[in-house]
């Protein structure tokens, strides 16, 4: 099995997971991205990093909570800065029914009172009377998972070329997992972006354990800690493919919900503000989609992409294995037939 080449074409989350599953099943992997480096133009570069599964229950479909659910485990065991301190989910008083709305779509949470909020998080200490704890969610940073990632392929003996603008119409003869996000759209034409923009932020004067969510209406927001004091605030959801930087109202909005969280937010030091596109089918969920018989698309991850990438891995490896068992028995009979 282990002559078998398969090339990974995308080096955001869903192709680094992709590949570190075909590794598993002993396949001889190739990852290739055209950017110049990791987060060199994908969307995972900009991702909030949260593995909600039971958050996100609240607002989609309940197969991304079931898929994804695992992912915290697959995440725990193969990148080391993983942390399940659980998240927590808050309201403003007078948008306490946004909470009640939320509980009544999700599952796997504790309502909280004021002191609880203070024991988990000091800093929130007497700022709201009630939240959700998801204990068992967890979170991670992008951008220090997607190295840890690439270099434990390296480790395996996957090689991550960079510069190399691939479609999968290129290459003959070698299975193909396309992970090329938003540019997939060449071939898979109901893929679309979804516009998200973020900022990283660093304070000393308030410190997370965890991601805290802000239900409001007409903005939700969450908070991400990174450690060091920097923040990643996010994000919007907005149906358009521009690529141009964060607007002026967006910007506002996100960090005047932050400083609702907590007024020291005021007077952090904004380090970046940035916008990604994040690729989804029309449904909003997830596919692997096969074209021909050698190409594989993992695709639509939308706003889950760490969430989901270790499930749509394992699938598009274990359909992959098939296909080159498929082929390589079909070749033997064929040869066989013919009396070699
Ligand atoms: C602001 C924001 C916050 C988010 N927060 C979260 C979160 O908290 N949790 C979560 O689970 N998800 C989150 N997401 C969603 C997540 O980021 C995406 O679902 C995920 O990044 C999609 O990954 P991908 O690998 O499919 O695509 P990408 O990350 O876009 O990767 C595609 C790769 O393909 C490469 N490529 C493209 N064309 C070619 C070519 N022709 N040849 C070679 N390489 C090519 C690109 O260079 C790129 O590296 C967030 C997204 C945004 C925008």
């Amino acid at each position: 099995m282990s002559e078998s080449k398969v090339i990974v074409v995308g080096a955001g989350v869903a192709g680094l997971a992709a590949a570190f599953e075909l590794v598993e099943r002993g396949l001889k992997v190739e990852v290739v991205d055209r950017g110049s480096a990791l987060g060199d133009g994908g969307c995972s570069w900009m991702a909030g990093g949260m593995l909600a599964p039971w958050c996100e229950r609240a607002s989609t479909d309940a197969s991304v909570a079931e898929l994804g659910a695992a992912s915290i485990s697959w995440w725990m065991s193969n990148f080391i800065g993983t942390v399940q301190s659980g998240s927590l989910v808050v309201a403003a008083s007078r948008d306490l029914p946004e909470l009640t709305h939320f509980a009544e779509r999700t599952e796997r949470y504790e309502w909280i009172d004021g002191d609880r909020i203070n024991a988990l998080e000091p800093d929130l200490a007497g700022r709201f009377r009630k939240a959700f704890y998801f204990p068992d969610e967890a979170h991670l940073d992008p951008r220090r998972a997607l190295p840890a990632l690439a270099d434990l392929l390296k480790y395996r003996g996957v090689q991550v070329r960079f510069g190399v603008d691939f479609h999968p119409a290129q290459e003959r003869g070698t299975q193909i997992v396309d992970c090329r996000g938003l540019a997939s759209r060449d071939v898979l034409k109901d893929l679309r972006g979804v516009r998200g923009e973020m900022l990283i932020v660093r304070s000393a004067d308030i410190t997370l354990s965890r991601p805290v969510r802000i239900l409001h209406p007409r903005i939700p927001l969450y908070i991400v800690p990174r450690g060091g004091g920097v923040f990643m605030i996010g994000a919007t959801m907005i149906e358009s493919e521009s690529h141009a930087g964060a607007s002026v109202r967006s910007t506002l909005e996100m960090l005047g919900a932050a400083c609702a969280l907590h007024p020291a937010f005021a007077e952090a030091e904004i380090l970046e503000i940035n916008t990604g596109l994040r690729p989804a089918f029309t449904t909003n969920l997830p596919a692997i989609r096969r074209i021909g018989s050698r190409t594989h698309f993992v695709n639509g991850l939308f706003r889950h992409g760490f969430l989901l990438a270790p499930a749509m891995a394992k699938q598009v490896a274990d359909a992959v294995l098939h296909q080159i068992q498929g082929t390589s028995d079909a070749g033997l009979r064929k040869r066989r037939s013919k009396g070699h």
